[in-house]
């Protein structure tokens, strides 16, 4: 279906038209009319389907409609790179709509904390926040958000996993009774249902998620001790330098260093991604990541969801995830569209059993394979004597800073330019 079917009025259709947009995505299909019908939403759909899109090209569409001073939506997400994601999406959209956007996320300076709080004190159309840092700012009553229509949260089963429940319900505290309420989830477990039951009214339901990878995704796994991984990881990125964009998945932020020192030792670009690295750190090892000036990066699972890079080759697991639907957001990272990639998992006893979970959640037996002779012997497949759950994960959350945003500029030069 294209976008001039779905009712978005000719500010939306020139943005759309220079994104180079030019289906909707069935999540787009399904979520604008009912967006602009003011239904609220559930939809479970993941990062990847064009969910973001989703969302704010219907908002936009009415808020361009509609010039005002006063904060109108807000955005609630689990990280600081997805707000930011979700923000410069919202900008590239909004150059022609004419909305304002404020990012509000953490680990930024006293400077950066000054510019969030003026423009939250003078209304941004759009607030995209983590919701720890927006909390901190509601605690100083200078945010105006009584005049809020649209209520987004994005990737909320990620909020509540990272505990975020209480944080979002003295949010909505804030907001006018009466809005239009959307909750995108990439999975539907019961305190979502809770959370829906609690927050939604009547909503319009879409379910695009399946926890199936992509079909593009090559899979294989290497069983391995652990003291194999890093030699093992070396070889793999030694041997496939048609490779240009690698990226490397550890469950613990500890082993990000040891792997990143592992792959450094032998000469190529490294860069890491993991909460104990500060913002902008994270922000400039993306960045060189995206530009391909990077080749390898090493990151937690803050990066499995959400986070969207282009033509990533390969990723390897360091070691496999606690939860099965991890899986099938890592390897996700690549393949994007219609492009192929190769995911590679490296697995040791203890993690067996977890692996075999992610098999039966996708259905899928995935190949095992032995680590070289010269390595010495892999341990046996061998799933029922590993223990479940293994070593803690890495998870890291997006509690705080930024900078404001919004074009205000029109233009409606959409027909000309074809
Ligand atoms: P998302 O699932 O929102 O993270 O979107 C994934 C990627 O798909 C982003 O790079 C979007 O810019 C892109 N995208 C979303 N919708 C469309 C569309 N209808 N046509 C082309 N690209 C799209």
């Amino acid at each position: 279906m294209t976008f001039d079917e779905l009712g978005l009025n000719d500010l939306i259709q020139d943005a759309l038209y220079y994104m180079g947009f030019e289906k909707a995505t069935p999540i787009q299909e399904q979520a604008i009319p009912a967006i602009l019908d003011k239904r609220d939403l559930l939809a479970c759909a993941q990062t990847g389907t064009g969910k973001t899109a989703a969302f704010i090209l219907p908002v936009l569409n009415e808020l361009s409609e509609r010039p005002s001073k006063r904060t109108r939506c807000v955005v609630i997400a689990p990280t600081r790179e997805l707000v930011i994601q979700i923000d410069q999406q919202i900008q590239a959209f909004s150059y022609f709509a004419g909305v304002g956007t404020i990012p509000v996320y953490g680990g930024t300076s006293g400077k950066e904390f000054e510019q969030e709080k003026k423009a939250l004190a003078h209304g941004a159309d759009i607030v995209v926040a983590t919701p720890g840092k927006l909390i901190t700012h509601l605690n100083f009553k200078y945010t105006d958000f009584s005049q809020v229509e649209y209520l987004i949260l994005d990737e909320a089963d990620r909020m509540l996993d990272m505990g975020f429940h209480d944080d979002i319900m003295r949010i909505v505290k804030h907001m006018p009774k009466t809005r239009q309420n959307l909750l995108f989830s990439a999975t539907m477990p019961p305190k979502i249902r809770s959370l829906s039951k609690a927050m939604l009214n009547n909503p319009f339901e879409i379910s695009i998620a399946i926890s199936k990878p992509s079909a593009g995704i090559l899979q294989a796994a290497y069983l391995t001790h652990d003291e194999q991984k890093a030699k093992l990881i070396r070889k793999l990125i030694n041997d496939k330098p048609a490779y240009k964009s690698i990226l490397v998945f550890s469950s613990t932020k500890k082993n990000v260093g040891t792997i990143v020192r592992a792959i450094s030792k032998q000469g190529y670009e490294v860069a890491a991604v993991s909460s104990d690295l500060d913002q902008k750190e994270r922000e400039a090892a993306l960045r060189s990541f995206k530009s391909k000036q990077t080749r390898v990066i090493v990151a937690t699972d803050v990066l499995s969801r959400g986070i969207d890079v282009a033509d990533i080759n390969l990723v390897i697991n360091y070691d496999v995830p606690r939860d099965a639907e991890d899986y099938v957001h890592r390897i996700g990272r690549t393949a994007r569209a219609d492009t192929t990639g190769v995911a590679i998992t490296l697995i040791n006893q203890d993690d067996m059993y977890k692996f075999s979970k992610i098999e039966k959640l996708i259905e899928q037996e995935i190949v095992k394979l032995k680590v070289p002779e010269e390595m010495g012997t892999s341990p046996e497949w061998n799933p029922k004597k590993s223990s479940y759950g293994g070593a803690g994960r890495g998870k890291s959350g997006g509690k705080s800073g930024g900078r404001s945003g919004g074009n205000r500029n029109k233009s409606n030069s959409r027909n000309k330019k074809r």
